[in-house]
């Protein structure tokens, strides 16, 4: 008998689990909560009105509806422990539990956990004392400095300072004038990495990890890597920037001490491990782990998974990722160019209207993720600062990226902005790679 899942989430992350799903014959229906009109049109989905901060609800939704998995899409609910609530039901769940969620949820715990288990990351201190923290950030001997609420601040949280005085005044907004509320009880000051940053998430079971395809996501707004951070613009995959001995460092020094550590502390870890990483010239090292699939990496990383994604996921839930194989469209590059609404990151405009979607759906090897658009008297709308990913799958990657930016002229709404540098990073080493340069 076919089965019935229960995504929570409805951004493009959620959009491409889905759409992923959708193509499992073991699964039957695919509940989202609270999804989007987008999410609705995937074949076997029904969007549903729940509230998704009242556990209570979802497991009793759960039950009357016989649902055998729940995907749990972003941080937040896992951070407030619904893993727990679920699996004291009965019902499985793919996501970690709140302790295990706190590698995301408490940047202070995490970098703890990290020292603990000897997993490479930035030099760091926490605080909870504004003028001990500035005291500290005026006796480090490093000239820049990140400063880091520790808590859940939706991306926001985290100040590149690039001299002492910047950095001191994000403590002050952190500490003192509470801009990230909660989240902000903690700073975490850490010494600025440099180098290439890439995204490496993996199935975990609490026992195996085993990593997805690298990729590679485009914080900044603007081309070149300039302008404020965002969510993030694009994202390719897979990212060649990581060198197969770079991969199997991050698999064996940071994968599989993060699944040892958390065995040797009796924490469940179940779900996505995503470890974003800054390749530096001493190596690979850690700037923050997230406890879901990332967004947009989700978005080129799913749509190059041969193997049956349910089948993956319960097989983390049965503690037997081990037998799985995962299988890749090895002969496959995908890449996704995001396009925002005017104003963003800084603020968002909702309610233009897009056109275009239908036409780039229709080309071969196109696919379009909703991450923030609504319907409105029968019309697409934009509902969000990132509106939509644009994703076109090829046999090279320049294919995939030209491809995928062409699609972005044929989608139209007032105010759209979008980088037309995706992938360019990865483009350039492929060729370098052809040509057999060797590199450090
Ligand atoms: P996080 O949420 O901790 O990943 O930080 C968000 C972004 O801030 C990262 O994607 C990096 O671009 C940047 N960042 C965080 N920590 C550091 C660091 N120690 N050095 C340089 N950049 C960092």
């Amino acid at each position: 008998m076919g089965k019935s899942v229960l995504i929570i989430g409805g951004g493009g992350r959620e959009h491409a689990i889905a759409w992923k799903l959708s193509q499992s014959e073991i699964v039957k229906n695919i509940f989202v909560a609270p999804g989007s009109s987008a999410i609705g049109e995937v074949n076997k989905a029904t969007n549903i009105i729940l509230n998704i901060k009242n556990f209570q609800e979802i497991t009793k939704f759960c039950k009357d509806n016989n649902i055998s998995l729940v995907i749990v899409g972003p941080e937040d609910p896992l951070a407030d422990g619904i893993s727990d609530t679920l699996l004291s039901n009965g019902i499985n769940v793919f996501g970690p539990r709140k302790n295990a969620a706190q590698i995301e949820s408490n940047k202070d715990w995490a970098k703890e956990f990290m020292d603990r288990h000897g997993i490479p990351t930035a030099k760091w201190k926490s605080f909870k004392d504004a003028t001990k923290a500035k005291d500290f950030i005026n006796s480090a001997s490093f000239p820049a400095l990140v400063v880091k609420a520790s808590g859940l601040a939706a991306g926001k949280g985290v100040i590149v300072a690039s001299n002492k005085q910047q950095a001191c005044l994000a403590v002050d907004d952190i500490l003192k004038d509470k801009k990230f509320g909660s989240a902000g009880e903690t700073v975490v000051i850490e010494e600025l990495l440099t180098g290439e940053e890439i995204s490496v998430l993996a199935f975990c079971d609490g026992k195996t990890v085993k990593p997805m395809l690298p990729a590679q996501d485009h914080k900044r707004i603007f081309e070149n890597d300039v302008g404020p951070n965002t969510g993030g613009m694009g994202a390719y995959c897979p990212c060649p920037l990581l060198s197969k001995a770079q991969l199997d460092f991050v698999q064996k020094e940071v994968l599989e001490r993060t699944v040892t550590g958390f065995l040797k502390e009796n924490i469940d870890y179940t779900g996505v491990l995503y470890a974003g990483l800054m390749l530096t010239p001493d190596g690979p090292k850690v700037l923050e782990f997230n406890c879901r699939f990332g967004d947009p990496e989700t978005e080129v990383i799913l749509p190059l998974l041969e193997t049956d994604l349910y089948s993956i996921m319960t097989s983390c839930c049965d503690k037997n990722l081990k037998c799985q194989d995962l299988v890749w469209k090895s002969n496959l590059h995908a890449v996704g160019v995001v396009m925002a609404s005017k104003g963003y990151p800084e603020s968002s405009s909702k309610g233009q209207i897009i056109k275009g979607i239908d036409t780039v759906n229709s080309k071969p090897n196109s696919i379009v993720f909703h991450c923030g658009t609504a319907l409105k008297d029968g019309n697409l709308v934009t509902n969000g600062g990132r509106v939509l990913i644009s994703v076109s799958l090829a046999q090279t990657l320049i294919e995939a990226a030209i491809n995928a930016t062409k699609s972005c002229d044929i989608i139209k709404f007032d105010g759209e902005q979008h980088r037309k540098d995706i992938a360019h990073k990865g483009i350039a080493r492929s060729i370098l790679l052809m040509g057999k340069m060797t590199y450090k």
